[in-house]
């Protein structure tokens, strides 16, 4: 998971937004959370809001449409971080929707809910905290810890199956993948390859899991970063820490 800023909606986009929750409001409460599932799959709200609202989410994930959730890239829907059946209110409220894989939407986080509302729910929200502060992930292992003591992050780890099937495992691949690149990007400087260097920062943000990249830039500054990557090639860290390569991967 990888802390990602969320940008306004075009004027006319949050005034759509905006009428469809004044709907919503004027709603008998016990029909809110049925009329919610209705008004979501209108047609004109698929077209004129529902595929607008993706594409600026696609905009705001990082890599190639990374959910926002695992990491992974190509996520197509868009997930309510407070379901529409705990508040339909929150239906069309843009600080609630993300961009996720089915895998997290449907598959793991479902209507799945704790905590209050947005700010004090126990999942871990990407555009409005930052995630490293509650989960650790293992480079060579690909599997999520919590930060201890952190309930959040265990219940995200949970929720959204962060562990689960084949996921540690890719991202472990993903990892060595990045240790590739970033020597090829290295070696590729060291004869003055422009283009070669750019390839490679290019390849690096778009494979999947990009929270593994985000993981070893934050990993590589942190004081424990010699134990991190004591069984690495000391070269990795160093270029992990290179200024050129970092400003090269806008960090
Ligand atoms: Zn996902």
């Amino acid at each position: 998971m990888i802390r990602i800023i969320r940008p306004r909606l075009p004027t006319h986009l949050e005034t759509s937004l905006l009428i469809l929750t004044q709907e919503m409001a004027g709603t008998p409460v016990p029909e809110r959370g049925e009329h919610a599932e209705r008004m979501w799959e209108r047609k004109t709200v698929r077209r004129d809001v529902y595929r607008p609202v993706r594409e600026a989410l696609e905009e705001m994930a990082p890599g190639v449409d990374c959910c926002m959730y695992c990491g992974n890239h190509l996520a197509d829907t868009v997930d309510h971080f407070v379901p529409k059946s705990r508040c339909a209110l929150r239906t069309f409220y843009w600080p609630n929707l993300l961009l996720a894989c089915s895998t997290c939407n449907t598959r793991f986080k479902g209507n799945k809910h704790r905590g209050d509302g947005l700010v004090g729910s126990l999942l871990i929200d990407p555009t409005r905290e930052d995630p490293f502060e509650h989960l650790d992930l293992g480079l060579a292992s690909g599997v999520y810890r919590p930060v201890e003591g952190s309930s959040k992050g265990q219940w995200t780890i949970e929720v959204c199956g962060l562990n689960e099937g084949k996921r540690p495992r890719v991202r472990a691949e993903a990892w060595l993948n990045l240790a590739e690149d970033l020597q090829g990007w290295a070696q590729a400087r060291t004869v003055g390859d422009i283009k070669g260097m750019r390839r490679k920062i290019y390849r690096m943000h778009t494979q999947p899991f990009a929270d593994v990249c985000y993981a070893a830039l934050h990993k590589a500054v942190s004081e424990k970063a010699p134990q991190v990557f004591v069984d690495e090639d000391p070269a990795v860290l160093d270029l992990l820490r290179d200024d050129e390569f970092r400003a090269a991967f806008q960090i």
